[in-house]
C-alpha cells in the first residue's frame, strides 16, 4: 500500500467535493438574485419587469393553443388622499393589504403584479372576455368590501381581453396594454370603482 498515494486520492475527492458545493452556493445566489430582481419588495408581488416577461410568454403560448388570455390595469381610487389623511407608512400597509387581497381573490385564476404605484397588473391565462369580466368584476368587489384598512379602497379596472393570435410582435403586444390603459382610463372618467372592458375594432 503507498500511503503517499492514498492521501493524494483524499486530497482530489475533497477538493472535487469542495467545488461542488462551491458551484452549489453559486447557483443558490443566482436564484436568490434572480427573485430580489423580480420581486416588488413592498408587496411581494412580481414587478413589472417579470410581469412582462410572463404577459409575454401567455401571448406566445396562447398563440399556439387558440385560447384567449385577459389583461387587467387596475388602480387604486383616491388613493392620494389615504396618504394624506393617513400617513404614508398606514398608505403602504394598505397596498400590501389590497395586494393581498388581490391574489386571494384570484387564487389559481390569474396572475397579479405591482405595475408599479399604486397600479397593479393581473394576467388571466385561458380566460375569454366574459369570464375575464366576472373575475374582474368579482376583484373589484372583493377589494371594497376590505374592512380591515384605515378608510375603505375602492380600484378601477381596465380589461383588455387578448384573442388567440394576438400580440404576435412588439408593438401588437404594446397596444394591448395601451387598449387596457385606455379602458382603466375610462373607468375613472366613468366615477371609478367599476370594470370597463377595452373596445377593439371589429375585423
Ligand atoms: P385616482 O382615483 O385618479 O387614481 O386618484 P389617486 O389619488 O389614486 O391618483 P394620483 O395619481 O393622483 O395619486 C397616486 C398616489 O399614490 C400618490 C402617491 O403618493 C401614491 N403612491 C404611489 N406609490 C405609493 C407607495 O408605494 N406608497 C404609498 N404610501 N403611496 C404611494
Ligand atoms: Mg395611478
Ligand atoms: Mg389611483
Amino acid at each position: 500500500r503507498d500511503e503517499g498515494q492514498d492521501q493524494h486520492h483524499a486530497d482530489i475527492a475533497g477538493e472535487l467535493v469542495r467545488r461542488h458545493e462551491g458551484r452549489i452556493e453559486v447557483e443558490q445566489a443566482n436564484h436568490r438574485l434572480e427573485r430580489l430582481a423580480s420581486t416588488d419588495p413592498l408587496t411581494g408581488l412580481a414587478n413589472r419587469r417579470a410581469f412582462m416577461a410572463q404577459f409575454e410568454s401567455a401571448l406566445d403560448r396562447h398563440a399556439a393553443t387558440g385560447r384567449w388570455l385577459c389583461l387587467l390595469l387596475i388602480d387604486i381610487d383616491h388613493f392620494k388622499a389615504l396618504n394624506d389623511r393617513f400617513g404614508h407608512p398606514a398608505g403602504d400597509a394598505a397596498l400590501s393589504r389590497v395586494a393581498a387581497a388581490m391574489t386571494g381573490s384570484l387564487g389559481e385564476s390569474g396572475i397579479v403584479a405591482r405595475h408599479g404605484g399604486e397600479e397593479f397588473a393581473v394576467l388571466l391565462p385561458e380566460t375569454d372576455p366574459g369570464a375575464g369580466y366576472a373575475l374582474a368584476e368579482r376583484l373589484r368587489r372583493d377589494i371594497a368590501l376590505l374592512r380591515d384598512l384605515p378608510a375603505p379602497v375602492t380600484i378601477s379596472i381596465g380589461l383588455s381581453p387578448c384573442p388567440p393570435g394576438s400580440g404576435q410582435d412588439d408593438i401588437a403586444r404594446a397596444e394591448l396594454i395601451a387598449l387596457a390603459d385606455r379602458a382603466l382610463y375610462a373607468a375613472k372618467a366613468a366615477g371609478r370603482n367599476r370594470v370597463v372592458t377595452a373596445r377593439r375594432q371589429q375585423a
